[in-house]
């Protein structure tokens, strides 16, 4: 008899441990709360348009190729992909914008115009990163993080230096480049992801990497195809996927999970995975005595930003814009503050801007644009449609200002999103977008473990344990647990 799983949530993480555990026999069921899948990365479809609701930047294209190629197929069998040029651009004020360039050629002088003497220090630069990047993707990625000792071999002992885990992401760029548009430039990825540039390891300058060496890319169709293509090859593995099945209450007899009660009914298996955000599950779901962390630690813990977003049709096409528009018209210090340091709806928002219709014709009717907007914003603040809508106005007004044309007026479709649906929807703490920070603090063996030490067959994946937030490290926090999983409870 094949040893049972049930996984709870089909978010990338989820997913990607009920197809690897399916793939090597054994029998999984995944329970989703909503009725699409993909969790932050779902979709809606509305007056001819196609809003990816979460994630638009596909980075590190070489984890999903590697993910679908684990199972013997193609990532090109669910989905084709096409890469951006300019990956993005960044709007600094009224005409001062920069495209950063798809080669490498062209980025350095993109460098050299901003700062003479710069696309040496940029070749330095991203080879440390290059570095850091196939050092921690190759191995401190994979490793679970149920310990320090995971970490104590001499290959590694030796590379901390080189991985620079005790620097800041900030000095690191500082002693490097003079340009503030050069610095914002390249602490822009750590700041989304999750900390203020002064709190992340400069480790994390692997994120340079990933962005201006292996590029942006897109999913034709958009993001929700990766997802498509997981539940695809999730149910070609055998993994029955039940939708609208809310998990309520995870029963814990005597350190062992016996069952799972949904809005639907009881499941009964003999592992338990968390694919849902690990606060809930372990603080809303066990009974009290068997979690591991408590409300304090929860509280103390740095998460990464929530998000104000909003979805619109426009009835008229954006001149001005690219796929990708990073809005840093505004002080960027002031605006991570306001995330980290001392929580609020900022005083001037940085924002970001996608319109996936520039790429793609198949999002939005002919000759309209899809626009998706995001402000990141701390975690945990009140959320009001007063308050989105005057950063609406506020968002509308720069935009308007930079492109020299009216929006406002054309605006045929628009839907808001922030902390209340991130709660009501994934059940997200304190409202976060994006998971668990990247600071020192809360790395690797750092972080929520992926092993209850409580409950012996109840184990948790996704942005909020291993290794991190965003897509790729989802994608990958699955495959990890799934190996967890089946050396703890291997099959006969
Ligand atoms: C607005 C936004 C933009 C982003 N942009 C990017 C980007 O451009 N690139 C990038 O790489 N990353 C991006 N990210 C981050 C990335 O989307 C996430 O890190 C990733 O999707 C997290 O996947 P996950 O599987 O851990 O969690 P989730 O996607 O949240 O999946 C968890 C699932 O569990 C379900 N669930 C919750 N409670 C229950 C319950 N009780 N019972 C059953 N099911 C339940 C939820 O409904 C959800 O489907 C973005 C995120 C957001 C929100």
């Amino acid at each position: 008899m094949a040893k049972t799983v049930i996984v709870i949530g089909s978010g990338f993480a989820g997913l990607s441990a009920a197809t690897h555990l399916a793939h090597q026999g054994y029998e999984v069921t995944l329970l989703e709360k909503n009725e699409v899948p993909g969790g932050r990365a779902r979709v809606f479809k509305t007056d001819g348009f196609t809003f990816d609701m979460g994630p638009s930047w596909y980075w590190m294209p070489e984890v999903f190729e590697k993910y679908f190629e684990f199972f013997g197929k193609k990532r090109s069998d669910y989905y084709d992909l096409v890469r951006l040029d300019p990956s993005y651009s960044i709007f600094f004020g009224k005409g001062d914008v920069m495209h950063l360039p798809a080669t490498m050629e062209k980025l350095y002088e993109l460098f050299e115009s901003y700062e003479a003497g710069s696309s040496k220090k940029l070749k330095q630069f991203l080879e440390e990163a290059k570095y850091k990047y196939e050092t921690g993707m190759d191995d401190f990625v994979h490793r679970p993080g149920h310990s320090i000792f995971e970490f104590a071999d001499p290959r590694i002992l030796t590379s901390l230096f080189k991985l620079q885990l005790f620097s800041s992401m900030s000095s690191h760029v500082r002693k490097l480049f003079k340009n503030e548009k050069l610095i914002q430039l390249l602490e822009f990825p750590v700041l989304f992801l999750g900390a203020t540039p002064e709190n992340t390891p400069a480790l994390y300058s692997l994120m340079n990497y990933a962005d201006m060496s292996l590029g942006t890319w897109y999913p034709k169709g958009g993001m929700h195809e990766i997802i498509k293509g997981m539940v695809t090859l999730a149910e070609e593995k055998g993994v029955k996927i039940l939708l609208d099945h809310e998990v309520k209450n995870i029963v814990v007899p005597n350190g062992h999970a016996s069952e799972v009660i949904t809005t639907k009914g009881s499941f009964t298996a003999d592992v338990i995975i968390g694919g849902a955000d690990y606060n809930h599950v372990e603080q809303h779901l066990l009974p009290k005595r068997s979690r591991v962390y408590s409300p304090e630690y929860w509280d103390k813990r740095t998460m990464a930003p929530s998000s104000l977003l909003f979805y619109i049709g426009v009835d008229k096409k954006l001149e001005g814009l690219h796929h990708h528009n990073l809005f840093f018209d505004a002080d960027f210090n002031l605006h991570a503050e306001e995330i980290y340091e001392d929580p609020k709806w900022p005083t001037k928002p940085l924002f970001y801007a996608c319109v996936p219709s520039i790429t793609d014709d198949s999002v939005a009717p002919e000759g309209k644009e899809n626009l998706f907007l995001l402000v990141p914003l701390a975690p945990g603040l009140e959320d009001t449609d007063e308050l989105r809508e005057k950063y609406f106005g506020i968002i509308m007004d720069r935009l308007e200002a930079q492109l020299g044309t009216d929006v406002r007026n054309h605006i045929i479709y628009k839907r808001s999103y922030a902390h209340n649906d991130f709660k009501k929807d994934y059940h997200a703490f304190k409202g976060n977008a994006y998971g668990l920070a990247n600071t020192l603090m809360q790395t690797a063996f750092l972080k929520p473990k992926m092993k209850s030490s409580k409950v012996n067959n109840l184990f948790y994946t996704g942005q909020l344990t291993t290794p991190g937030p965003g897509v790729p490290p989802s994608l990958i926090s699955g495959k990890v647990v799934a190996e967890v999983v089946s050396k703890e409870f291997p099959q006969n």
